[in-house]
C-alpha cells in the first residue's frame, strides 16, 4: 500500500473515533444535567388505627401525576418497592411527632432511598409531613388538597424548599398550587445531587 493511502486512512480513523468519544461525552453529562433520578421505597402502613387502604395502582397514580409536577426542575422520582408495613402503633406515632429514629430500626426504611408512608392519618390537620434529615415522607389517605400535590409539595421540603407565599406556588402551605420558581427548581436540584446520587 502507498504511504500517503496508509497516512489518510489513519487519518480518517482519528478523525471518527474523535468525532464518536466527543458525543459520547457530551451525551453522559447532558443527560446527568437533564434529569436526576430519585428512588423511592413507599409503604403502606398496617397499624391498627393508621392503616391505610391505598392500592398500589393507586400509588403508581399519584406519584404519576407528582412526577408531571417536578418534570419541571427535571427530577424524576422512581418507585423502587411498594410494601406493606407491618409495625406497632407507637412507631407510626413517634413520626408523626417528628421522630424517625424507631422506623430505621425496623425492615421497613432504607437510608439511601427516599422513604414514603401511606397511612390513614398523619396527625391533627395535616395532609403529609416531611422529615428531610431522615429522607421520610408521610402522607394522608384523607388529604384535604389533591393528594398528588400533597405528595409534590412534601417532595418539595425532602429537597430543601420552604414555604411560598403566592397561592400558585406548589410551596404554598394550603393551596392546590402547583408552580415551582427558577430559585427553587436550583435550590432542589442541588439538593437532590447530594442526597440521592
Ligand atoms: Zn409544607
Amino acid at each position: 500500500m502507498k504511504m500517503w493511502l496508509v497516512a489518510v486512512f489513519a487519518l480518517v480513523i482519528i478523525i471518527v473515533s474523535i468525532f464518536f468519544s466527543s458525543t459520547a461525552t457530551s451525551n453522559a453529562v447532558n443527560n446527568k444535567n437533564d434529569i436526576i433520578v430519585i428512588p423511592v421505597d413507599v409503604y403502606i402502613v398496617d397499624s391498627g388505627s393508621y392503616s391505610s387502604e391505598r392500592t398500589q395502582q393507586n400509588i403508581k397514580d399519584i406519584f404519576s401525576k407528582a412526577n408531571t409536577v417536578w418534570r419541571e426542575a427535571g427530577i424524576f422520582f422512581q418507585i423502587k418497592s411498594v410494601s406493606i408495613a407491618d409495625v406497632n402503633d407507637f412507631i407510626i406515632r413517634e413520626m408523626i411527632d417528628g421522630n424517625g429514629a424507631a422506623i430505621k430500626q425496623t425492615p421497613f426504611y432504607n437510608k439511601d432511598v427516599l422513604n414514603v408512608y401511606m397511612s390513614n392519618f398523619v396527625g391533627g390537620e395535616a395532609n403529609g409531613l416531611s422529615m428531610p434529615i431522615d429522607s421520610i415522607i408521610m402522607i394522608s389517605d384523607k388529604t384535604t388538597l389533591n393528594d398528588f400535590r400533597t405528595l409534590s409539595h412534601e417532595f418539595g421540603h425532602t429537597l430543601g424548599l420552604n414555604h411560598a407565599s403566592h397561592p400558585e406556588q406548589l410551596m404554598h402551605a394550603g393551596t392546590n398550587g402547583l408552580h415551582l420558581t427558577k430559585e427553587e427548581v436550583s435550590i432542589s436540584r442541588a439538593t437532590a445531587l447530594k442526597i440521592f446520587t
